[in-house]
């Protein structure tokens, strides 16, 4: 076997051309999404008025093992794919591990992150059927963002609900929104029923991700040629994210390495979803072991700290309900700086597997994911955003654990961004001004006591 290079990369033929659906290879499928009036199985025609039909189809299948990728979409991926499978020889050589330890790198593209692989999924489908523009929302602005280069490559109208505390906070997000030609809209808004509902609620809030949806879902149901996207959660989503791990697969295969251990960070889990799909696959399948570990926030700790059960996706009450690992819709986490983990609830596909003991769960605190991301970037060069830097911090201490042991494990870990539009986090961590806030038990239970009544 030769050496490892430092960046494996796969040539443009060696890149997968379908993407994989691991529910096709789970036995204990997830839970099918259901009306928040009926209680029933969301049926096609119901979807259609939310989502493009191409996406429903996507998203209700639970049996298709591959989807082709289209020829444009995959045009649009080598622009920025594939993306480099990194040997971190530094980090190892720093940490003083045997450990061998590797990343996928999804920050090579100008939004910064692995979203962009499926907003440019889902702006095709909609172009394709024919549809004037999309409306989403987004908390720290990596979705948004994704999605505004994708419209703009496609020529599609894109109308995003921003966060209100991101929206004032992160004006240069905004402001690359609007270079690719989005419409930006700090929510709660008052151009919408339930912006103007929760805002007479809750006057002078400053938004959430659950508030942000609902607004987005109601313009796109409202308004004529316009559909909703979401950047995270859904089963299409995971589906495009599979494109990661199906690259990661063949980067590894091509030099014979087999990991022990894939870590991700885990928000609504597109990125740890897509990571782990043709890993979990074998596992399922019989083939081949491994152990899968989802990072998350200590503020936000949906799978550790969560209850598995039927809640609504948004704040507003107006999406599907989705059983999932959940810390309830209500739940507003303390305001911490990885943004794009700050999701009440997680993917159905990875609440079923974790529920059956598949993978993994740990959280971690703020100050240590920023000590561990200040450790890599200072070997690895790369600036690594907030939310990745879970994952890092958790392949630091696994990497650690096999110096003391002298095991040689491989560890893989997700690298889901960069970090330019955080420094104001950074700034905090520097001047030893960050906090760790970890939610109560009694915080918790109030928000549980209001999940939706199931019979
Ligand atoms: C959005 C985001 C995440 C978390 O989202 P998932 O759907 O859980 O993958 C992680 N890292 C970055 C850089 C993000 O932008």
């Amino acid at each position: 076997m030769s050496q490892i290079p430092y960046k494996i990369y796969l040539t443009e033929e060696e890149m997968p051309k379908a993407w994989y659906n691991l529910r096709a290879d789970m036995k204990n499928k997830p839970a099918p999404l259901l009306n928040p009036g009926t209680h029933e199985p969301m049926k096609a025609e119901e979807l259609a008025g939310v989502f493009c039909e191409e996406l429903v189809k996507q998203e209700l299948d639970n049996t298709t093992p591959y989807f082709d990728i289209p020829e444009e979409i995959l045009g649009f991926y080598k622009m920025y794919r594939p993306s480099p499978l990194v040997r971190a020889y530094c980090l190892e050589k720093k940490l003083g591990t045997p450990a061998k330890i590797y990343y996928k790198f999804e920050g090579n593209n100008t939004s910064g992150s692995h979203k962009l692989n499926s907003a440019i999924a889902q702006a095709y489908y909609a172009k394709k059927q024919g549809l004037k523009g999309v409306t989403t929302e987004t908390g720290a602005g990596q979705w948004g963002t994704a999605l505004s280069m994708a419209c703009a490559y496609l020529g599609l109208d894109c109308k995003v609900y921003m966060v209100k505390v991101s929206y004032e906070q992160k004006p240069f997000r905004r402001e690359v929104m609007r270079t690719y030609g989005a419409s930006v809209t700090p929510s709660p808004s008052m151009e919408t029923e339930v912006g103007k509902k929760i805002l007479a609620e809750h006057p002078g809030t400053t938004g959430s991700l659950g508030c942000a949806i609902s607004e987005a879902v109601e313009v796109a149901t409202t308004t004529e040629g316009y559909r909703y996207v979401l950047g995270s959660v859904l089963n299409q989503v995971l589906l495009h994210q599979s494109i990661i791990g199906l690259e990661t697969k063949a980067a590894l295969d091509k030099y014979g390495v087999k990991p022990d251990i894939i870590i991700g960070c885990a928000g609504g889990g597109s990125n740890l979803g897509g990571l782990i799909a043709p890993f979990m696959g074998q596992k399922l399948r019989g083939e081949a072991d491994y152990r899968i570990i989802a990072v998350e926030p200590a503020s936000c700790p949906s799978l550790t700290r969560g209850k598995y059960a039927y809640d609504f996706c948004d704040t507003g009450m107006v999406c599907p309900l989705a059983k999932m690992y959940t810390l309830g819709s209500g739940f507003i986490p303390a305001p911490n700086h990885a943004g794009g983990l700050r999701y009440h609830g997680m993917s159905s596909v990875l609440s079923q597997l974790y529920d059956d003991g598949l993978m993994e769960a740990t959280s971690v605190k703020q100050t240590d994911v920023f000590e561990a991301a200040e450790t890599f970037a200072r070997v690895e060069g790369i600036l690594p955003a907030p939310e990745s830097s879970h994952a890092i911090k958790v392949a630091i201490d696994e990497a650690l654990k096999c110096k003391e042991t002298g095991e040689e494990k491989t560890i893989v870990f997700g690298l889901t961004g960069t970090g330019y539009f955080d420094m104001v986090a950074y700034e905090k961590f520097h001047d030893g001004q960050m906090t760790d806030y970890i939610p109560t038990d009694e915080e918790l239970q109030a928000s549980f006591d209001k999940l939706p009544k199931m019979d």
